[in-house]
């Protein structure tokens, strides 16, 4: 099946993956080491997605992700770095001491240290009755973790693989399947009643799940609390930018193919099956495989006929709703802003009851504490985001828009100036995004940060794996098992490559 006119039809790829964000391209350098001959088409400039960069006035600023797990050295989890090393590269990281400095309320200040024992002391300092609950709530966390961080993480849906580590591992294993259908939620409140306490947990899961912990799957939580002071948060020299960088350098010494300004329009299906793609300039490619990193709402509404989805994606449509997007402002900032001994992630909020809400919960980073270069010398960024939904910036005039980005950023840099007191007489630098720009430079169905559940649901049990009901077609990235984040989608990538490579007997 070819298109009308000017389609040029090529038919000897193996697998062709649709977006280059960090699902995809880890699928990409999976396969393209495994001898795969791959095509990537991303609709954008550059490679990474929600990973990557820009470049303005001297500034390189991060687009999203600047947290990020999965570069430590040890253990299985460290995703990231093995991704890289699969394709012989590798990147200069500066660790971080403290994941996230919390500005909490009723003065509730915290830092989460690399070094556990300081943190759980640190937290056992604020709320000494719950010493007990604390350790064992957190302690759980680890059991998770130890269970994940004893076994290659591939595809759990092949079956060999699936009995080979079952017989290599067989208490991690079992460990995995009882936390499975957990929230992290439920964990908590076994040990803890203290209501900040367990608003404090809320938080902690709502910061990377944007949904509080009695939705948050215990898998994720126990990965992230307890990753945090075993690998670490390690940022990598150059900006985040750089992993895409590499991993596309990466994938064509390994003979793989990328292409930019390749915008897929619609997946080919010949006999129920998919086959190819058309791009909007009217070009097909085909392929033995095609992976989608676009979200699924995207994927299953606009790159295949929305009318006839398939009833399993209907029903995940019912249980996963699209998370809000962020009204994001990427600021260069003076150094006399930041008092001595500023951490470079923050989390700020002012009333327990607003941590759901649009522009309730403020994120910052300031990637330049850790690498000045990306910054003009004597000079900062501050790149801060809080949850915005799109249905906020719809069905305005461009001055209307213009005007309440604006009124919106002056009222989240005011709200910041508590912990940065001067920052307004400070900025040297400032560009605004809302959940337009996150759809318009990200491509994500409106402009959301990925799937969360719509209820409670049991833990991890509804994300779907990598395989879709329709042949040939699979899904990669943050709408597939274990869900956002760089190292969670690093995850969904070697899964999607190990099944396509069994099923490619590569
Ligand atoms: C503001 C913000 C802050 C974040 N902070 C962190 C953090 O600190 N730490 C962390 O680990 N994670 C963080 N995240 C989350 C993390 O960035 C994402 O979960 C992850 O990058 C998603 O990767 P992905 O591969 O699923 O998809 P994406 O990054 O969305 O990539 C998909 C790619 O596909 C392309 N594409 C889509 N449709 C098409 C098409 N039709 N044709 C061609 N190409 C297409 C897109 O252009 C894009 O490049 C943050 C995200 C945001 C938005």
């Amino acid at each position: 099946m070819t298109g009308i006119g000017t389609a040029i039809a090529r038919q000897d790829y193996d697998v062709i993956i649709i977006g280059s964000g960090m699902g995809g391209l880890v699928t990409a350098t999976q396969l393209a080491a495994k001898g795969a001959k791959v095509l990537v088409l991303e609709k954008y400039l550059i490679p990474g997605g929600s990973a990557g960069y820009f470049e303005r006035e001297g500034y390189r600023f991060d687009v999203g992700a600047s947290m990020i797990f999965g570069f430590g050295t040890e253990g299985t989890t460290n995703l990231l770095t093995r991704a890289l090393d699969a394709v012989n590269m590798s990147l200069e990281t500066i660790p971080d001491p403290v994941q996230i400095h919390y500005h909490l309320p009723n003065n509730l200040e915290l830092k989460v240290h690399k070094n556990y024992d300081k943190f759980i002391d640190e937290l056992t300092a604020k709320f000494p009755h719950e010493k007990v609950g604390i350790h064992r709530f957190y302690d759980e966390c680890w059991q998770v973790f130890n269970c994940l961080n004893a076994m290659e993480l591939l595809s759990l849906e092949e079956p060999r693989y699936l009995m080979r580590v079952f017989f290599q591992h067989p208490f991690a294993c079992l460990g995995l399947v009882k936390y499975l259908p957990q929230n992290a939620g439920d964990i908590a409140r076994r040990y803890i009643s203290d209501p900040e306490l367990l608003k404090f947990i809320d938080m902690e899961c709502y910061c990377w799940s944007v949904v509080p912990a009695e939705k948050t799957p215990m898998i994720n939580a126990g990965m992230v609390f307890s990753d945090r002071h075993y690998g670490g948060i390690n940022y990598p020299k150059g900006g985040v930018g750089t992993i895409a960088e590499k991993l596309v350098e990466g994938l064509e010494k390994f003979r793989g193919e990328i292409q930019y300004k390749a915008r897929v329009t619609n997946i080919l299906m010949e006999k129920g099956r998919a086959v190819g793609v058309r791009l909007a300039d009217g070009k097909e490619y085909r392929a033995k495989r095609i992976v989608s990193n676009a979200t699924r709402w995207d994927t299953f509404e606009k790159l295949l006929p929305k009318n006839e989805m398939p009833k399993k994606e209907e029903r995940w449509q019912q249980r996963y709703e699209k998370s809000p997007s962020f009204l994001s402002l990427h600021l260069g900032v003076k150094p006399e802003v930041l008092p001595i001994g500023t951490e470079c992630h923050h989390i700020v909020l002012e009333q327990w009851e607003t941590m759901e809400d649009e522009q309730g919960t403020i994120f910052v980073s300031i990637p330049t504490l850790l690498d000045p270069s990306l910054a003009p010398p004597e000079h900062h960024i501050i790149h801060t985001f809080t949850p915005s939904y799109m249905k906020e910036w719809q069905g305005l005039s461009s001055q209307e828009y213009n005007h309440k980005k604006e009124a919106a950023a002056s009222h989240l840099i005011e709200r910041l100036e508590k912990i940065f007191p001067g920052l307004i007489d400070g900025l040297d630098y400032q560009e605004v995004g809302t959940p337009r720009t996150h759809r318009r430079f990200l491509g994500r169905n409106e402009g959301t940060y990925g799937p969360i559940p719509s209820r409670k649901l049991p833990g991890l049990l509804g994300m779907p794996f990598n395989r879709t009901v329709i042949p040939g077609l699979y899904c990669v990235g943050d709408s597939t098992f274990p869900g956002q984040g760089l190292n969670a989608v690093a995850f969904s990538g070697f899964a999607c490559s190990h099944r396509i490579a069994v099923d490619l007997g590569l």
